[in-house]
């Protein structure tokens, strides 16, 4: 499946062949299976292709999700979203194209009708076989109807992959800004949304602190446990992160086993109770493995937390905050630091 292209197609047709091949195999279009397929198509990975060539008919859902897995999960790409946006243009010219389509039949009736009525208003009427005038006005009327039905056809088509798409575009821009393994928002949106917070934090004159957390000793807890335990504990220390901020508060799994949080409108006094509550809940948690039922220990993390000052600059206060984590570190682990220093 998916050996006719040519890596030369240019991105649109291979969209399209992508849309239709997983069409044919009843596989949804979502972002995961989407670039997959594109990418086979596409012939850019010799690795990936001759891995779904070798499969044959197996190529379901699970599949390609362990392949997506495999080639694609820290490499989220804003293309698709391009390839989205042209599948949907490309739709969207096609309904276009449909409507002139039927406003040429429904005027060719119009014209047919004027004509008739010319006749009759100019009192030809008698000399032309009335049966022969209504013969060809039923004809033009069934035409537009027949084009009416299929017109209606088309566009209820055009209309169901046109939500589909918009749905997938959707779930790529989710998907972009989001965290594969913790749902959090990943360093990409951070980014993006803390220089806005600071903005506001500058017209607004309202205090903001960045909190930056690390896991302690994590490789060691992956070198006993495993790496798919690892990951669980990730999830649970985003839980756990999660549980502890308000609304307006952001964070994000700013890589690896390290976290980010920027707590607007808030002192740095108050980001250290909230950042020690937040230890100490992380601290608390006793982590089990759910399949042996036995007992995994706990995991500490160290966490580094700067002030928004009237100069700092975005880069400033993440090495402030990674400073203060630093010192952290330092002092032990299992604590929260802060820049400037203050009593923690
Ligand atoms: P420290 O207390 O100094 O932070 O020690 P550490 O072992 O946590 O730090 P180090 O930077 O040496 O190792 C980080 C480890 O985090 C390495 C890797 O095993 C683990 N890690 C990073 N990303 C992931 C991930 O996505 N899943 C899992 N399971 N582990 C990860
Ligand atoms: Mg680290
Ligand atoms: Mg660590």
């Amino acid at each position: 499946m998916g050996q006719a292209l040519r890596s030369s197609e240019d991105p649109q047709t291979i969209g399209q062949h992508t849309l239709q091949e997983l069409g044919d195999m009843s596989i949804p279009p979502v972002p995961p299976y989407y670039e997959v397929w594109f990418s086979h198509l596409e012939r850019k990975n010799d690795d990936l292709s001759s891995e779904i060539d070798s499969a044959g008919a197996s190529i379901d859902e699970m599949f390609l999700k362990n392949i997506h897995g495999k080639y694609f999960e820290n490499g989220k790409t804003e293309s698709n979203i391009d390839d989205y946006t042209a599948q949907l243009l490309l739709q969207t010219k096609n309904m276009k194209h449909l409507i002139e389509n039927f406003d040429d039949s429904a005027k060719e009736f119009h014209k047919d009708l004027d004509d008739a009525s010319v006749q009759m208003e100019a009192g030809n009427i008698d000399e032309q076989d009335p049966k022969v005038l209504l013969g060809t006005l039923l004809q033009t009327a069934q035409k537009a109807i027949e084009r009416n039905a299929e017109l209606e056809q088309n566009l209820s088509l055009a209309s169901t992959k046109i939500s589909s798409l918009q749905e997938a575009v959707e779930m790529i821009a989710t998907d972009a800004n989001t965290d594969f393994l913790t749902k959090l928002h990943n360093r990409r949106y951070f980014d993006n949304a803390f220089d806005q917070l600071l903005d506001s934090a500058r017209i607004s004159n309202e205090p903001l602190c960045l909190v930056v957390a690390d896991i302690d000793h994590f490789k060691n807890f992956n070198d006993t446990w495993g790496h798919h335990i690892g990951d669980q504990v990730l999830k649970l220390v985003a839980g756990t992160l999660r549980e502890n901020v308000k609304g307006q508060d952001l964070i994000a799994r700013y890589g690896g086993e390290e976290f980010s949080i920027a707590l607007p409108n808030t002192t740095l006094e108050d980001a250290v109770r909230l950042t020690d509550n937040i230890r100490v809940a992380v601290s608390k948690r006793k982590l089990v493995n759910k399949a042996t039922n036995s007992e995994l220990g706990r995991i500490t993390m160290s966490f580094g937390i700067a002030m928004l000052d009237e100069k700092t600059t975005a880069e400033d206060i993440f090495q402030q905050a990674d400073s203060a984590l630093y010192a952290a570190k330092d002092a032990g682990r299992n604590c929260v630091r802060t820049h400037p220093e203050c009593d923690a």
